[in-house]
């Protein structure tokens, strides 16, 4: 059993998970992006009693065999679990929760490659669906308030299997540094009736010195004050368009190309690299939190991803601070990635 425990000093929440220190280091396939199905994979179609019944999968026929494009299963090793109690208890001046939340693999696509550039469009559009159903599913959970996305590829970012996937996890509570991001955008909306994000899309179109590319629906480009080399975002054009759950099908296919030529490019200039990738969500429910702001999200937030490759690793100023030290500047790294942009 897992805590959810509220620290004092620093205004932020930390999981206590015990039993994330048994899962098994799988992340020994390295060098090699062939599409091999792996004995021991838990993640490979054939082997599907390898992991709990699943959530979800998009598949035509029978639960947990093969013969799935994507499948969605509880997390073994999970840091919260959705059968807790939903109650706080008070320690002296301290507070913590048990772990209520969900943790969730998405397994992204039966092929157990090993590079996201050996993906086919279809399958990122598969993928991005399916992200999009569960976090539509989670929003009916009243208890849970945030969701957290994202992919974690390679040592350097944390990975432990190869098999591609993504983790969900959605928690009652609203971390508070992603607070402060609502809380800061709101009242960016409120004075200038303009959405934060859209002040960027219009900065870095007015410089062009970033910009990575560009489809119908998104921008792809290096943010100005990028904290990781050669980190890439992608943000939605449209208004509205606050979540991955409101990404109509065109732009989910539109998202899909652009985010395979976005890899792609990466992939071009890094050669093999480890990397996170961070998909942006608003909070799902109004409570004491977000109550301020929560009806704004619409026009204030904007659905957008991160692409944060892990080149060097983290070092104590860092971790004190909260300031990273980026030797790439994002004008070189967009030109670089532009140039394979175009070249796709
Ligand atoms: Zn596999």
């Amino acid at each position: 059993m897992s805590d959810i425990r509220y620290d004092l000093i620093h205004d932020e929440y930390a999981l206590i998970a015990p039993e994330r220190l048994h899962r098994p280091d799988c992340y020994r396939y390295l060098g090699s992006m062939e599409d091999k199905k792996s004995d021991d994979c838990p993640f490979c179609p054939g082997h599907e009693a390898m992991t709990p019944p699943e959530i979800y999968a998009m598949r035509d026929n029978a639960p947990n065999t093969p013969g799935w494009k994507t499948r969605v299963v509880p997390n073994l090793y999970k840091a919260v679990q959705i059968e807790a109690a939903w109650e706080s208890r008070e320690v002296g001046p301290y507070l913590e929760w048990e772990g209520l939340g969900a943790h969730e693999i998405i397994v992204d696509t039966p092929r157990h490659l090993l590079r996201m550039d050996a993906w086919e469009v279809v399958e990122y559009a598969n993928w991005l669906r399916t992200m999009r159903l569960r976090v539509n599913d989670l929003r009916n959970d009243i208890r849970l308030v945030y969701i957290s996305l994202f992919k974690n590829h390679g040592h350097y970012g944390a990975a432990t299997q190869a098999h591609p996937h993504t983790q969900l996890i959605a928690l009652p509570v609203v971390p508070r540094r992603k607070l402060d991001q609502y809380r800061r955008a709101y009242r960016y909306f409120l004075q200038r009736r303009h959405n934060i994000f859209e002040s960027v899309l219009n900065q870095e179109r007015n410089d062009a010195v970033r910009i990575v590319g560009e489809s119908e629906h998104f921008l792809v480009f290096c943010p100005f004050a990028s904290t990781f080399a050669f980190e890439v975002a992608v943000l939605a054009k449209g208004e509205g368009i606050a979540s991955i759950g409101d990404l109509d099908d065109a732009k989910m296919d539109d998202l899909a190309q652009t985010l395979k030529r976005a890899v792609d490019a990466m992939y071009g200039e890094l050669g093999d690299f480890d990397f996170n990738l961070l998909i942006n969500t608003p909070p799902m429910q109004k409570n004491v939190d977000t109550e301020e702001f929560f009806d704004a999200i619409p026009q204030m937030w904007r659905f957008g991803l991160r692409i944060v490759p892990r080149l060097f690793r983290m070092g104590g100023f860092e971790l004190g601070s909260g300031v990273h030290i980026n030797p790439v500047p994002p004008e070189e790294a967009a030109q670089l990635l532009r140039d394979r942009w175009e070249g796709s």
